[in-house]
């Protein structure tokens, strides 16, 4: 039997979304919902912000789009320079989705490392229970089996190390030794596959869908792009889903001291508005490509689009005028910390982490020795469906599914929310997480 995923919520039970404002959702039938996550972590500014609104009408009102490969545009040149200040990276190539971005890095790498002469460097390292989309090679990135058992025989084969994962350490490994264990690991992996064949290594800083916003250990990112560095493979963190800001700072690998040669953003980059992602890479790897090709090889009809990008814009000068990381950085830890509080009476929470807006509660059967909850269980499908029946869109993630990680419910709440609003959604977590775990008890 597959296991109920998130995902089990048959759509003729889905309530039919009627309008949204700030951080609530209404449907058809005039319930509301605060949105605890913005679906998967979308939503920076709320919902139905009439100033993005504005913005968006005023450019379809222009010209709708203008074909990136043609014509240049203000939301493509504003969007462009608050990225490069943002990351202090040099290029980027737009997409529509996350997905499309990881795609980018991807062909990014390779041809960087194919326009220097290096053609042999082919090969991929990514991480066990990590997530990079839905597209072919993002699915082969993704260390996430149950999502690609199906497609297995056609997925490019990708090398594999552990999780960055404090609460489950490798056996044998103290938390002390766990930066120098992955460090090695990922060091031993690179040899296996050959380094003269390896072209880059992607990680999420705070794992997303498939962890449950799980920071890696303090000094886990340096130590890894030092390895890297040494064999000449490429650092491309994902920050689909743990970047732009929502860590409280724009990028969440900038907190990790570290500077990726790619970075994969979209999600809180447009805030859900309109469909904008990016790959976003240095100022060597653009020289390289400029010099072998004229450019990197990829893009796509709707890259740049230029009423997305003026959707981007207007969230990103929303961000920035109203000081909202500055916001996270100062609300999201004791946000933290309460929440951790207040599900201390559930024995099965396990685990309470995450950075700035992006939380994650791992709930456990045992929490003596951490073992998940049965799979046929489906926890986490049930957390979503008592927290629709409560008025909280929460993100249920991860699962059991390989029996080494429970089930996570992730918080990701608008970076404008109030406290008001912010307890609202902890209220209800912690009743919706109540009558889950002594439910399953
Ligand atoms: N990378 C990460 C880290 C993600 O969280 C996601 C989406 N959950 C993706 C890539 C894929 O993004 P999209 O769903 O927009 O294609």
């Amino acid at each position: 039997m597959p296991r109920p995923s998130a995902n089990d919520i048959t759509q003729d039970r889905l309530p039919k979304i009627s309008h949204g404002r700030g951080v609530y959702l209404w449907d058809v039938e005039g319930r509301q919902y605060v949105d605890g996550s913005g679906g998967p972590a979308v939503f920076s500014i709320g919902h139905g912000d009439p100033r993005v609104n504005a913005a968006v009408a005023a450019q379809m009102e222009k010209v709708a789009y203008g074909y990136r490969y043609l014509f240049s545009s203000d939301p493509l040149e504003e969007m462009s320079d608050m990225l490069r200040r943002s990351t202090g990276l040099a290029e980027m190539v737009y997409t529509t989705s996350g997905s499309e971005a990881v795609e980018s890095a991807v062909k990014i790498a390779l041809q960087y490392h194919y326009d220097r002469g290096d053609p042999a460097r082919v090969k991929f390292i990514a991480r066990k229970r990590s997530w990079h989309g839905n597209t072919l090679m993002a699915t082969a990135l993704s260390g996430f089996e149950e999502r690609q058992r199906a497609f297995a025989g056609a997925l490019p084969v990708v090398g594999r190390v552990s999780a960055a994962n404090a609460y489950r350490l490798p056996e044998g490994v103290s938390r002390e030794g766990l930066v120098a264990h992955l460090a090695a690991e990922l060091e031993a992996e690179i040899l296996r596959l050959g380094p003269e064949t390896v072209a880059g290594f992607i990680f999420e800083p705070v794992v997303g869908a498939a962890g449950g916003a799980l920071p890696a250990p303090e000094g886990y990112a340096k130590a890894v792009a030092e390895v890297c560095r040494r064999h000449g493979v490429l650092v491309i963190c994902d920050e689909v889903m743990c970047g732009s800001g929502r860590t409280g700072v724009w990028r969440a690998s900038e907190e990790d001291g570290i500077t990726a040669d790619i970075i994969t953003v979209a999600k809180s980059l447009s805030g859900g508005y309109l469909p904008l992602g990016a790959a976003i890479y240095s100022r060597e790897i653009a020289e390289v490509m400029a010099a072998g090709h004229g450019g990197p090889l990829t893009g796509h009809t709707y890259t740049g689009h230029t009423a997305c990008l003026a959707a981007g814009v207007a969230v990103q000068k929303i961000v920035a005028e109203e000081g909202l990381l500055a916001r996270i950085r100062d609300k999201g830890p004791r946000w933290q910390a309460e929440l951790r509080a207040r599900l201390g009476h559930l024995p099965q929470v396990g685990d309470v982490r995450g950075r700035g807006y992006f939380i994650g509660v791992e709930v456990v059967a045992d929490p003596a020795t951490k073992a998940p909850f049965e799979a046929s269980l489906g926890v986490n499908g049930r957390i979503r469906a008592e927290g629709l029946r409560r008025g909280l869109i929460c993100y249920p993630s991860g699962g059991n599914a390989d029996g080494v990680a429970g089930d996570t419910v992730i918080l990701a709440p608008p970076f404008n929310a109030t406290d008001g609003e912010l307890d609202e959604i902890a209220d209800k977590l912690v009743a919706t997480l109540e009558t889950v775990l002594n439910g399953v008890a």
